[in-house]
């Protein structure tokens, strides 16, 4: 028998109320005709159908069914028995747009200029389908917001004036996210992409109704509250489901609630390109058949509504053209079926739709959205490390210029620098990494080029944001010693610290502009200080410092003469172990582990004893040349694959060697050990003791050969104690896997912003992954796609690099890499979260030490004369947090962005030392919606909400 087939009930119903049913036919043998009998009720009819080679689905029409009846087909003899069902009413709401890559299929520049045309083609689809019926008619959602800033900055000004007039009159639609992010932006950052949709929908007067994500896997949690305040009350998420489990049971609404409780409905819809899988743009018999089985599978599935939103593009193909197929699938559609109805629209219209239909019994998720893919970013550990550095700097230079020009009439914050380093961050943070074959050609020119422009991003990015710190820091030194060369500290955190400084290059080659002998000018002593020098004209080091204000700094005098030195010097002895008042860290040089983390104000051992995974010790893992991708695909696959590969991983542990002893007198103490491991061309560990703070440091040094065999490293860090729980730093708040995640997202990594808190009993321990985000849970879990997060046994492993990616990330990361780790820990009273918090910002925020060179040139602006210390704000207490701090659009006024640490109700009180505040007002996170609050003297106070992220509009 060359024929099979299968029948089945549709919710399809042409004009004049003939209900539909599918015929598949399956033809092994020749092409041929067949003729088929199809018996329903009274209906007895039999039609000739051509039946080509292949698999091929045919409708038999038969008086629409009112309740559930048999339906009996014959073909060649043979017969097949099934039931037709009443049709559901159904509305498929159409929404087209293109999806945003920087990059991926094409070079970026090429992209940029595509995303100008498209819009211009959009707005002429608009006019060439005026006179088709209503459902057909052409209407586009701009996927991103970043579209409309390249429109503005590109298209002329008529074609700009038309774009206005189309977003006003709704056949074209903004949607407020700028670009779709991977897990690494902050709260800062996320708020700031933003910025550009809230300013572009004011001036134009254009309505913004809906956030769109599109292919990523997750988002920040503060985007509930971001989109809350930006007033936008909708955001559709159409994740791609590559290399990820979806979460919850899509399609469906929900609630989504910031950590202090800001909430955006959220349509958990179908990938981005689900029109184009039902093969809408390929004409109406091409997409009948799909539609139809997909209904069916939705009321199978329990979905409950009568409205079906299907997102597509013009074509099954990223960053691809509108085209006009969609609407004449739809004039046919229209023409041939009563039900379902099929209409063209934008996300706006779909959320007025769907919004009243959705009941009270919609769930409520108080929850971050971890990203599945979250692992890419593992491959490029270089990039990662300057994006989490670029993010303390803009919110450093943020501060610090506000402060310079708040405190100084002359000065101008670098709004223009400044707003372009978070454009290039942004664009770092962005989803898309590289070429689609970035994988299996990652040689190939178009691979290489794409790489070369997306890195350029976090390179430049964080250039640009130390300059523009170094400017102002500078101008503060120049005001403050009349004009002398100076070193200024800066301490870009609200709160006052000692520690030691980090002072950036000097490259000045011009005589006089060296570094000289530091002195204190509050005392007149000489401050020692460690530097590196080279020719005269470069020159780095660190100075150690005390007590400098918060948001504010101190200032050395750099006079002639010779400098007192502070420097590393070997120590003798020691062995495997190394100790100080508050920690005895021992190291095992057989094995590389670090075998006990001892707290001696507590006498608790924190390394968790007999763990599976040895504490600090690296494995490598790869696959044996068996399982070697070859091809984009053939790699690791959400599928049955994965347990072979899963079971295929071939680990090794690295091994210890030498040690030797270092001191930085007064102030660390270090252990250095050699190492080697399967995988690594070199590798050094070091542990280093802070004698005035209570903190570990270790640190991973290692060289990578150029290899682009699938390969990944961990660190394990297996902490003692009972019933251990586990909190990770989400932008928007502190995450416990598994119960402040939205259900069944990712549960195999996570993107740490800046900490790890364990809670074990009374131990409470800190964790600051400084360079690398990614941390399983347990064991290695990559790709376990998990689908319950198991109890927490006490290991966390860091992720420091993988090129398990099959498309789009690097393919090899060769060269030197450093991982560095920094850890504290107390009882769980002294040590509470919100210390968790100020110990992670005081590890990625060192204090930086900037040379200010004589103030001789007449280039040079008159800056305000300053003392030689001072401080712009103080936050108080210890659970509210300064983010960051920025113009706002009134003169002379600022945003602060409060954040509270502790999940509790809280008055936070800022306290202004070198500013006066005229005038204060709470407002939404954007700055709008004032509510005034009271300026007493120099202090403002306000009342926050338990995890409240907080804004304050001050005028000085
Ligand atoms: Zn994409």
């Amino acid at each position: 028998v060359s024929l099979k087939f299968t029948v089945s009930t549709t919710d399809l119903v042409e004009h004049g109320g003939r209900q539909l049913a599918l015929l598949r036919v399956t033809n092994e043998g020749r092409p041929r005709t067949a003729s088929v009998r199809c018996r329903i009720n009274q209906l007895d009819e039999t039609v000739r159908l051509e039946i080509p080679q292949g698999e091929k689905p045919h409708f038999l029409a038969f008086p629409r069914a009112a309740r559930r009846t048999p339906i009996r087909v014959d073909i060649d003899g043979q017969t097949v028995r099934s039931h037709v069902e009443p049709p559901r009413p159904w509305n498929i709401h159409v929404i087209l747009h293109t999806h945003t890559d920087i990059g991926y299929t094409d070079y970026q520049p090429n992209i940029f200029r595509d995303f100008v045309g498209f819009l211009n083609e959009a707005m002429a689809l608009v006019e060439k389908t005026r006179d088709m019926p209503a459902p057909a008619r052409f209407h586009w959602t701009v996927e991103t917001a970043f579209h409309l800033d390249l429109f503005e900055r590109r298209a002329s000004r008529d074609e700009r004036r038309r774009l206005v007039q189309h977003l006003r009159r709704g056949d074209i639609e903004a949607t407020a996210c700028y670009l779709n992010m991977t897990d690494l932006p902050n709260s800062d950052q996320i708020l700031r992409s933003f910025g550009f949709i809230r300013d572009f929908a004011a001036r134009h007067r254009v309505p913004v109704r809906a956030g769109l994500a599109a292919d990523i896997n997750g988002l920040g949690w503060v985007v509930p509250a971001a989109l809350h305040d930006l007033g936008v009350p909708n955001f559709c998420m159409s994740l791609n489901h590559d290399s990820a489990i979806v979460p919850l049971n899509r399609p469906m609404p929900f609630w989504w609630e910031s950590a202090d409780g800001k909430r955006v409905l959220v349509w958990h819809g179908e990938q981005y390109h689900w029109g184009n899988h039902l093969c809408i743009e390929r004409g109406f018999d091409a997409c009948a058949p799909r539609i139809a089985s997909y209904l069916r599978e939705l009321i199978g599935r329990g979905y409950p509504y009568r409205d079906v939103l299907a997102p597509m593009s013009g074509a099954l193909a990223d960053s691809a053209p509108p085209t006009i197929l969609p609407s004449l699938t739809v004039c046919d559609w229209v023409a041939r079926f009563a039900n379902p109805t099929m209409r063209i629209t934008t996300l706006g219209e779909w959320f007025a739709v769907i919004r009243p239909r959705i009941g009270r019994s919609v769930p409520v998720y108080r929850a971050h959205w971890p990203d599945y893919w979250a692992h890419g970013l593992g491959s490029a550990p270089t990039e990662i490390r300057f994006a989490r550095e670029t993010q303390h700097l803009l919110a450093a230079a943020g501060t610090a210029g506000a402060y310079v020009s708040a405190t100084d009439r002359d000065a101008t914050f670098p709004a223009g620098t400044l707003g372009e380093a978070y454009h290039d961050a942004a664009f770092g943070n962005e989803h898309t990494w590289g070429a689609f074959d970035s994988v299996w050609n990652a040689y190939g020119d178009f691979a290489r080029c794409q790489w070369q422009q997306k890195r350029d991003y976090f390179y430049r990015a964080r250039t640009e944001t130390s300059a523009i710190l170094g400017e102002s820091l500078e101008s503060i030194g120049r005001g403050a010693l009349g004009g002398d060369p100076s070193v200024v500290v800066y301490n870009a955190l609200s709160w006052s610290r000692d520690g030691i400084a980090e002072l950036e290059g000097v490259h000045r080659p011009v005589a006089g502009y060296t570094l000289e002998r530091l002195v204190d000018p509050e005392t007149g002593r000489a401050v020692p200080y460690e530097y590196r020098e080279s020719g005269g004209t470069y020159l780095d080091g660190r100075v150690p410092v005390r007590d400098v204000p918060a948001t504010g700094y101190r200032v050395l005098a750099s006079k002639s003469g010779e400098p007192k030195r502070i420097e590393w010097r070997s120590v003798r002895g020691g062995g495997e172990t190394i100790e100080n008042k508050h920690y005895r860290v021992r190291v095992d040089r057989r094995t590389g582990a670090i075998v006990s983390v001892y707290d001696r104000n507590l006498r608790c051992e924190l390394v968790r004893k007999n763990a599976p995974l040895a504490f600090g010790r690296l494995v490598h893992e790869t696959l044996p040349p068996s399982h070697e991708r070859t091809g984009a695909r053939d790699w690791v696959h959400n599928d049955d694959r994965v347990d072979a590969y899963r079971r295929a991983f071939d680990r090794a542990t690295a091994r210890g060697g030498a040690v030797r002893h270092r001191e930085f007198p007064g102030w660390l103490r270090r252990l250095e050990m050699s190492g080697r491991c399967r995988g690594l061309v070199a590798l050094t560990t070091a542990v280093t003791l802070h004698d005035r703070e209570k903190r570990i440091d270790i640190e991973y040094r290692l060289t990578l050969p150029d290899e682009r065999r699938p390969q990944a490293l961990y660190v394990p860090f297996a902490l003692a104690g009972a019933k251990p729980r586990l909190w990770y730093e989400a932008p928007g708040g502190a995450v416990e896997p598994g119960v402040d995640q939205i259900p069944t997202t990712c549960y195999d990594f996570y993107t740490v912003q800046n900490f790890v808190r364990f809670e074990a009993g009374d131990l409470c321990v800190t964790l600051v992954p400084r360079d690398t985000p990614l941390i399983e849970t347990n064991e290695l879990a990559t790709f376990a796609f998990r689908e319950h997060l198991p109890r927490f046994n006490g290991t966390v492993v860091s992720l420091l690099y993988n090129n398990y990616w099959h498309t789009n990330f690097p393919a090899t990361h060769p060269g030197d890499h450093v991982f560095r780790f920094s850890l504290t820990s107390g009882a769980k009273r002294t040590h509470r979260r919100a210390d968790s918090w100020r110990f992670a910002y005081e590890v990625a925020n060192p204090l930086r030490a900037r040379f200010s060179p004589s103030a001789a040139g007449p280039e040079l602006a008159r800056p305000k004369r300053r003392p030689t210390r001072g401080s712009f704000v103080e936050v108080q207490p210890r659970n509210v947090m300064l983010l960051s701090l920025a113009p706002a659009d009134a003169s002379n006024a600022y945003l602060f962005r409060l954040q509270e640490t502790e999940g509790r109700r809280t008055r936070a009180v800022l306290r202004f030392q070198d500013a006066r505040p005229r005038t204060a007002a709470k407002t939404d996170l954007f700055g709008a919606k004032p509510r005034r609050i009271s300026v007493r003297g120099r202090t403002v106070s306000v009342s926050l909400a338990a995890s409240e992220l907080a804004a304050l509009l001050l005028r000085f």
